[in-house]
């Protein structure tokens, strides 16, 4: 037996209990890893709350990132003892994921441990910063180099945005960040960056198409407003990675920032990924980001701690990553 966060349903409200589980209980898959961390993301809270319909099925175990070591295995690829991390593929919504101190999964789904990195450095980096690394991969593709100016990444103070801001200024670009949070302003700066942006600037919607010329690039976690006023304000040529909708889903703009200034708009997805682009970004990530800052950006919490955590990140109370010891829980 090992201990899982269960959620159920009843009349509509999701609640979560820690639950003694039984290997049989577990839904089908060719690798069964013992996990060791998971983490929370923004949609983990999603999860824990019942909302954004991400879950159809109850009981449910969330989790949508975890590290661990493979205790058996039909697949290919794995063997008893390999560490491996997983993210995305739907798993902690569509499939049983990480909050549980065993998980059955689709051995397709798993990378190996990066080199480099432990399971817990692997969790505190998470779907949010794997996700920002593949945001800083796609604005160098398209031409974003250290020279051409600042780097705006919005919802700073979040996962994503401490990861993307701590590897962006690691690469050698200057770093601006909009934040919400007066009391982070430090702790942004201990991340690199360099210039602070308050979130209300970034929020009101703009009366004009285009504003002044001013960011080289831009990781986006925030969505609606801040996006499109993000999308006036880019320099001729430059590109806005977007990556999440912690602001809201919606997006009010005008085709003129894509017209007059060849802006380029660049969805990031990292659930669906391929594998060989996974592995180059967590590759990129044991080389690129500094492991002093992803230890200062992360707390560590225990499985009992996140129905409240669920709620914190929802408000945007969260500040950088949590970890969450799945085997000490
Ligand atoms: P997070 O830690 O909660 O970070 C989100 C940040 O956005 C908050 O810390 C806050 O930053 C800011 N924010 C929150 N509410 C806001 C509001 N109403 N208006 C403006 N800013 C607001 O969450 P995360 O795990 O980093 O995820 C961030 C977003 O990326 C989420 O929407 C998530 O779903 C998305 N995401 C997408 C993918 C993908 O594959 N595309 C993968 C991972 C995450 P400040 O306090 O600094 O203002």
């Amino acid at each position: 037996m090992f201990k899982s966060l269960l959620l159920s349903q009843s009349n509509d409200k999701v609640s979560a209990q820690i639950t003694e589980m039984d290997e049989s209980k577990l839904p089908e898959g060719d690798v069964l890893v013992k996990v060791d961390y998971s983490t929370l993301n923004y949609k983990d809270g999603l999860v824990l709350n019942g909302l954004g319909g991400l879950v159809r099925n109850y009981p449910h175990i969330g989790g949508i990132d975890f590290a661990g070591t493979v205790e058996s295995s039909d697949h290919k690829d794995f063997k008893p003892g390999d560490k491996v991390v997983l993210t995305g593929w739907r798993v902690g919504e569509a499939h049983w994921g990480g909050y549980s101190q065993k998980a059955r999964v689709n051995g397709d789904w798993l990378v190996p441990l990066p080199e480099g990195l432990t399971p817990r450095q692997a969790m505190a980096v998470g779907t949010a910063g794997f996700t920002a690394m593949l945001g800083v991969m796609a604005l160098e593709d398209h031409g974003l180099t250290p020279d051409q100016g600042e780097v705006l990444v919005t919802g700073a103070a979040g996962g994503v945005g401490s990861v993307a801001a701590a590897i962006l200024a690691k690469l050698g670009y200057s770093v601006a960040g909009s934040t919400g949070r007066a009391d982070t302003h430090d702790y942004l700066r201990d991340m690199g960056v360099t210039t602070i942006i308050d979130r209300s600037e970034l929020n009101e919607p703009s009366k004009r198409p285009l504003e002044k010329e001013r960011w080289a690039g831009c990781i986006d976690a925030v969505g609606g407003t801040t996006l499109a006023r993000a999308l006036a304000q880019m320099q001729y040529g430059a590109s806005v990675a977007a990556i999440g909708l912690a602001g809201g889903n919606k997006l009010d703009t005008t085709v003129i920032p894509f017209l007059l200034r060849g802006v380029n708009l660049l969805g990031i997805d990292s659930v669906m990924c391929p594998t060989a682009k996974r592995l180059r970004a967590w590759q990129r990530i044991a080389t690129d980001l500094p492991m002093e800052k992803l230890e200062n950006m992360t707390s560590e919490a225990k499985l009992q701690d996140l129905p409240q955590l669920g709620k914190d990140i929802l408000a945007g109370n969260v500040r950088g990553r949590v970890v969450v010891d799945i085997a000490g829980s």
